[in-house]
């Protein structure tokens, strides 16, 4: 923060882009109560089966609701959650919500799947396979509903670790994504190498589709790569009913994006055709 003199001569802090490194601890904290406390909430986003506009996967995505700074986004915090322990209460927490909207959109008669974003440091221990296991049980939700997204600088992560991990979630039942693919590192072997169920393809090349012919070969040779692993293949930030026209023609099997909704409540995610006046009861705390 910087400090600014006010009329009064009174000392007014401002919000600085750079913030000194203390209020990274401040965040800590703070962040340790919120999730003892119940702050964080998950806004949902569907993936659609590209043919038919199904919905055949929601998404989980972590909110803060601050106390001052109002809803806060993953990239205001995350950060700071994975380089300290609380990625570890982070990812529970976040586990135990999303299968307990999933076995609510179940019983509302939508069995869809979950997917839950994982951190590189959650693979790091086999630990991490009983929490999820625990989880399902507490929950009841079977593990084939289960998606857990991996980004692939966590494959790099230690890919020893990372991928025993992996194969245990795997024998479990429960499928694995990468995400935000083709931004990373990931080695082709460590990919073959891994149960891997789903490819995501990052925004990153999905955004120009229709002005860069590069964009169009990358994404392309993706979907085939997927494919020839015996992988889906998923493409985020679909935002224009063109992009998504291109990727149903280049065999994409699924789309997530604005296009279709934007991360919403739980009680909001409604499949395509159907009436919003059909909206899920609200989602009690798991
Ligand atoms: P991600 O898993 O790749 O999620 C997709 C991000 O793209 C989300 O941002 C989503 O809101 C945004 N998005 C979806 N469709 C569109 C679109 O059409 N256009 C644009 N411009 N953006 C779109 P969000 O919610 O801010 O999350 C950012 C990242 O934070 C996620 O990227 C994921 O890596 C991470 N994250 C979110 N929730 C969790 C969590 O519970 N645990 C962990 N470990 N990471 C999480
Ligand atoms: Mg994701
Ligand atoms: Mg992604
Ligand atoms: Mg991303």
């Amino acid at each position: 923060y910087q400090g600014k003199h006010g009329p009064t001569g009174v000392v007014v802090y401002e919000e600085s882009a750079a913030r000194p490194a203390t209020d990274s601890l401040v965040l800590q904290r703070e962040l340790r109560r919120a999730i003892a406390d119940d702050q964080l909430l998950l806004q949902y986003q569907p993936k659609l089966h590209l043919s038919t506009g199904q919905v055949s996967c929601v998404e989980a995505l972590v909110r803060w609701q601050h106390p001052e700074r109002g809803l806060l986004p993953p990239i205001d915090f995350l950060p700071v959650a994975e380089r300290s322990e609380l990625i570890e209460p982070l990812t529970r927490w976040v586990l135990r919500q999303a299968l307990t909207d999933c076995a609510r959109w179940a019983e509302a008669g939508r069995p869809w799947s979950v997917a839950v974003n994982v951190s590189a440091r959650n693979l790091a221990t086999l630990e991490f396979v009983e929490v999820v296991r625990e989880t399902l049980a507490a929950t009841a939700v079977p593990p084939e509903r289960l998606y857990l997204e991996i980004t692939e600088t966590a494959v790099a992560f230690d890919a020893g670790q990372v991928r025993e991990v992996v194969e245990r979630l795997a024998e479990i039942g429960i499928s694995v994504s990468v995400d935000d693919f083709g931004v990373g590192y990931t080695g082709l072997s460590q990919l073959r190498a891994m149960s891997i169920r789903e490819i995501k393809i990052d925004r990153a090349f999905i955004a120009n589709l229709e002005e860069s012919q590069q964009d169009r070969a990358i994404v392309a040779s993706v979907i085939d790569l997927a494919h020839g692993l015996g992988c889906t293949v998923t493409a985020e930030g679909v935002e224009t009913q063109q992009v998504a026209d291109w990727l149903a023609d280049a065999g994409c099997d699924h789309g997530q994006g604005y296009l279709w909704l934007r991360p919403s409540p739980w009680q909001e995610i409604v499949p395509a055709g159907e009436a919003s006046g059909t909206a899920l009861p609200a989602s009690p705390a798991p």
